[in-house]
C-alpha cells in the first residue's frame, strides 16, 4: 500500500518527530496552518476515522492522552489549542491515513473554514 504516513511511521520518509511510542507517532506538519501544527497518527493504518472499530478504543483514547501531553510539553495548554480530524471530501481530507491535527499558537476561528 502506498501510504505516505505509513512510510513516515516506518521511518522510510523523514519527519520532524515530536513524540513516538509503539502505537503512535507525532510530527510537525509540512505546511503549518498555525505557529504550532502537529500531526498525531496511529502507526496502524486506518484510511479514515470511519474505519475505527470497538477494538481500537484504547488506541484512540491513547492518542488523546498523547495530544494532552504534547500540548502541555509545548506550553500551549493554558492558552488552548484545537484538535481536528478531517474525513473524506467534504471534511477536506487529503492524506488517507487517520491523523489528528493539533493546532495552537494563535486564536482559532469559529465556524471553521
Ligand atoms: P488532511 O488535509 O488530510 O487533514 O491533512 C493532511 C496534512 O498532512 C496536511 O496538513 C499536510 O500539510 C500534511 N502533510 C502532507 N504530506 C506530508 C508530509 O510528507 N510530511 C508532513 N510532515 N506533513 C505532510
Ligand atoms: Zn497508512
Amino acid at each position: 500500500m502506498d501510504c505516505i504516513f505509513c512510510k513516515i511511521a516506518e521511518g522510510k520518509i523523514p519527519s520532524k518527530k515530536v513524540y513516538e511510542d509503539d502505537y503512535v507517532l507525532a510530527f510537525y506538519d509540512i505546511a503549518p496552518q498555525a505557529p504550532v501544527h502537529i500531526l498525531i497518527i496511529p502507526k496502524k493504518h486506518f484510511s479514515t476515522i470511519l474505519e475505527i472499530e470497538q477494538s481500537d478504543r484504547e488506541l484512540i483514547g491513547h492518542i488523546f492522552l498523547i495530544a494532552n501531553k504534547i500540548a502541555k510539553d509545548m506550553g500551549v495548554n493554558e492558552r488552548g489549542f484545537r484538535i481536528v480530524v478531517n474525513c473524506n471530501r467534504d471534511g477536506g481530507q487529503t492524506v488517507f491515513h487517520l491523523h489528528f491535527h493539533l493546532l495552537a499558537g494563535r486564536t482559532m476561528h469559529w465556524p471553521p473554514g
